[in-house]
């Protein structure tokens, strides 16, 4: 029910390699997506009442998923003006006697942050402090732009090790999201208590995806680079275009394959709201975008660049043209 030993032990290989965190194949778990790993990881962690704390604006999956399994989310708020990453003092007041875990998703969906070395290390070190447990998803990993570097928290040593469960999956590095494989690499008896859960709620993940997931995992770093470069030249692209919008503003996300740009300047009269101009942007032009307010980012939307490049230039001039029309 933890996955194939042959992909338990991929998934251990490929943590070493590429992320200096050194596990056995015992301490992976195989999952369904990251998405079960997520939660998977706060229903043996969770007791009822336990607080979990997160950076906002957040991938509104951990908040529904820190409740299922009777905890309470605490949020901390990033600024756009910092290009959402988080503050250190704000996650560190936010500890109370209640916290059981931090949760730590870098690069980030939906902001495209990605945390500095040095705020990982402040944050492994709160952790030791007060005993809490670190959740880290790392999806995004291998999405970074501009030469930023992306740091897994549990290969800092190996007693933050000790309190990291890291989540990972094949769904964004290799776009194989149907496949439905997620892993976490978690201390031996959170492992054993993950596998013992799983296997009464789905079982194993699907054996053929498996077999898929362990080629992905070696295939050569060359495979993916060709990949992340265009994501790079998508998201300078994006970004640019939405700069030249009266009213609209943003910083330039560092990874992921999102942008969360402020359209504050533009909400006025009929469209009022975030969730107003997300309806208008489909309905008027038929571009699909998520109203920011769902990530705790009122005023903001988010849109994917998960496209061609000929999509987002229409994308986006839709956008600008449907903005010009406005409904007063
Ligand atoms: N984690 C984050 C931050 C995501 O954005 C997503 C998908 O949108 C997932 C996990 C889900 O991954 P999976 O398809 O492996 O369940």
């Amino acid at each position: 029910s933890a996955g194939t030993p042959q992909l338990r032990k991929a998934v251990a290989a490929k943590l070493e390699r590429d992320n200096g965190i050194k596990v056995s194949p015992e301490q992976v778990i195989v999952s369904c997506g990251a998405k079960q790993s997520v939660y998977n990881s706060m229903q043996v962690l969770l007791d009822p009442g336990d607080e979990v704390i997160l950076v906002a604006p957040y991938w509104m999956t951990y908040t529904e998923q820190i409740r299922l399994a009777g905890g309470t989310p605490v949020v901390v708020h990033a600024d756009a003006a910092d290009g959402f990453l988080p503050d250190y003092q704000k996650i560190k007041d936010a500890v109370t006697p209640r916290t059981k875990a931090i949760l730590i998703n870098s690069p980030s969906n939906p902001t495209g942050a990605v945390w500095p070395r040095e705020t990982i290390k402040q944050v492994a070190a709160l952790a030791l402090r007060h005993g809490l447990w670190i959740v880290t998803d790392e999806i995004y990993e291998k999405l970074i732009y501009g030469g930023t570097t992306h740091v897994s928290i549990a290969s800092l040593s190996g007693e933050v090790a000790d309190r990291t469960i890291t989540i990972n999956g094949c769904s964004k590095t290799y776009s194989m999201t149907g496949w439905r494989i997620g892993y976490a690499a978690a201390p031996l008896p959170v492992a054993k208590a993950m596998s013992n859960l799983q296997d009464q709620v789905t079982s194993n993940p699907t054996t053929f995806a498996q077999m898929g997931a362990i080629v992905a995992l070696q295939l050569p770093s060359e495979s993916v680079e060709s990949m992340r470069s265009e994501f790079e030249a998508r998201r300078d692209l994006i970004v640019r275009l939405l700069r030249e919008i009266p009213g609209v503003s943003l910083e330039a996300p560092h990874g992921a394959f999102y942008v969360l740009p402020s359209f504050a300047g533009v909400l006025s009269g009929k469209i009022r709201t975030d969730f107003d101009l997300a309806d208008y942007l489909l309905e008027k032009v038929h571009v699909a975008t998520i109203p920011g307010a769902v990530f705790e980012a009122p005023g903001h939307l988010r849109l994917s660049y998960a496209t061609s490049r000929a999509d987002i230039e229409r994308g986006v001039a839709r956008i600008a043209e449907a903005l010009q029309q406005l409904p007063t």
